[in-house]
């Protein structure tokens, strides 16, 4: 797969945790902060969750996330929990820093592709936590489970990939840390 970046100097920062972690907010308030960040908006299968924006993401049918799959038209893309999430090739401006906010199957597959990118990995500060912040969204109740089990699985997996660990106790205390981590990436590129 070739550099989705025309410029090689662009940084690929790829934000991963387990769900009800609060990745979509630090994201938000990440791309409000900073004006050089581009967030990539995914594909999936799911259907969308009441009162969930409708940009959240692209909503498709399996047969058109087969078709994008085999036309080629992901950088990565995985099956979470019955449904499938993929990243479509980047379109980002010149100059802009990518921003993909996926599971960490996902962030594996973007790290062999491109070893540069940068890993962040979101942890809750509790599981309690966690559970209340699905709970608040809408989640269905059998799903709220099935995501609190994985998000064990999803840490060690983040922590074998060498990312980056933020807690995301306080919103501004991440946020700061997150974009910190990314100016020393730039600093270093
Ligand atoms: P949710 O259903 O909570 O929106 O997302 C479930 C999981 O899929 C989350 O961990 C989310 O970050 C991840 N996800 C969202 N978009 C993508 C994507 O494009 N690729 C991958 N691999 N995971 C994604």
């Amino acid at each position: 797969m070739s550099d989705p970046s025309p410029t090689p100097r662009r940084l690929i920062i790829v934000i991963s945790g387990p769900g009800g972690v609060g990745k979509g907010t630090v994201v938000r308030h990440m791309l409000q902060r900073d004006d050089r960040l581009w967030l990539s908006r995914s594909w999936t299968t799911r259907t969308q969750r009441p009162g969930e924006p409708d940009d959240a993401y692209n909503f498709v049918s399996s047969q058109q996330f087969n078709a994008h799959i085999n036309s080629g038209g992901f950088l990565e893309y995985a099956e979470f929990l019955d449904n499938y999430y993929g990243t479509p090739m980047p379109t980002a401006p010149d100059g802009l820093d990518v921003v993909l906010e996926i599971d960490v199957q996902g962030a594996r597959q973007v790290a062999m592709k491109f070893p540069e990118a940068l890993l962040i990995f979101m942890a809750p500060p509790s599981a309690a936590a966690q559970e209340e912040r699905l709970r608040k969204r809408g989640d269905p109740e059998d799903n709220i489970a099935r995501r609190l089990e994985k998000a064990a699985s999803e840490a060690e997996a983040g922590l074998e990939l060498g990312a980056h660990v933020v807690v995301n106790d306080d919103l501004g205390v991440c946020v700061a840390e997150v974009l910190a981590i990314i100016e020393q990436a730039r600093a270093n590129r």
